[in-house]
């Protein structure tokens, strides 16, 4: 007998609000689970993982491919962004992915837009401090992205932690119904968070990158050892990233995992979350203590 065949469907690809809500809807209405996985493209392993989540708890994955403009700053890397379609689209083929949406930005913006989503708790520290509405550009396409495809389950990364806490808040808050899952960051062998800003980086620099999460992970030891000892654990830990040879730190930080408030000592689950400066790249990471 021939081994059955592991059949991966044909991707499809929506371009329209219209078109997604008719292949989804038409899901539904079979009575199948539909897991969303928002992302910016230029995909990686990372984003795949999340693919692969979607398929074991739902019976389709839609992957949106989006460089959502209001998320970025004036002087970020919009325009620059890598985009790389038809890659993308045949790795999410061949990872199972059932559909595609890859909108314009007319679709998602048409002329007169003038909503938006602010999550007030959350946002006010950390990436969001140094990224002047970000987090309103993220709130705010991740909500439509929600409410056009109207998923049971959307699945992000713990790579992007803060941007996960804001997102679980703004489903809780406005009452989209949707269950929103995390997962654990893929990375390179050296511990590289994978991320598709990781192509801005020459050769010497990825060196270097790769000692953040070096960092972190020795952070976490020591304050496992010593919890009490937040403020010379995280100073050390900014020493060490200004000797490995990153250009400038945003933030190294030691939060409340759930409140992302200061903490003095560990009592409660806690993370260390860090954004720095390499060349054109900025490199965000965390991880749990
Ligand atoms: P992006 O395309 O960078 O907006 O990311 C899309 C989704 O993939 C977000 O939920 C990210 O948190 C997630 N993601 C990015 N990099 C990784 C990684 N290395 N491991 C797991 N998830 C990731």
């Amino acid at each position: 007998m021939k081994p059955k065949q592991n059949q991966k469907p044909k991707l499809e690809t929506a371009r329209s609000v219209t078109e997604l809500r008719a292949v989804v809807g038409g899901w539904h209405a079979q009575g199948l689970r539909v897991a969303l996985v928002p992302t910016m493209g230029a995909l990686h392993a990372g984003h795949l993982s999340l693919v692969q989540k979607g398929l074991e708890l739902c019976d389709r994955v839609v992957v949106s491919i989006f460089v959502n403009p209001t998320q970025f700053g004036p002087n970020e890397d919009f325009s620059r962004y890598p985009r790389q379609m038809e890659a993308d689209a045949a790795q999410l083929e061949s990872t199972g992915a059932h559909l595609l949406f890859a909108p314009g930005v007319e679709e998602m913006y048409p002329p007169g837009f003038s909503t938006s989503v602010n999550v007030k708790d959350l946002t006010q520290s950390l990436c969001g401090a140094f990224r002047p509405g970000h987090f309103e550009g993220v709130a705010t396409v991740v909500t439509k992205l929600l409410l056009q495809a109207l998923p049971d389950v959307a699945i992000f990364g713990e790579k992007d932690y803060q941007q996960l806490l804001v997102i679980r808040r703004l489903t809780r808050d406005l009452d989209i119904p949707v269950e929103i899952i995390g997962v654990p960051t893929l990375r390179e062998k050296d511990g590289l968070a994978m991320s598709s800003r990781n192509a801005y980086l020459q050769p010497d620099e990825r060196q270097v990158a790769g000692q953040l999460n070096r960092i972190l992970f020795a952070m976490a030891e020591k304050l496992r050892a010593a919890p009490g000892d937040v403020a010379a654990v995280r100073q050390w830990g900014l020493e060490q990233i200004a000797e490995a040879g990153f250009d400038t730190t945003d933030y190294l930080e030691v939060r409340d995992a759930a409140t992302l408030e200061t903490l003095e000592n560990i009592r409660t689950p806690a993370r260390i979350l860090a954004a720095v400066r390499l060349g054109k790249a900025r490199l965000i990471d965390n991880i749990a203590v």
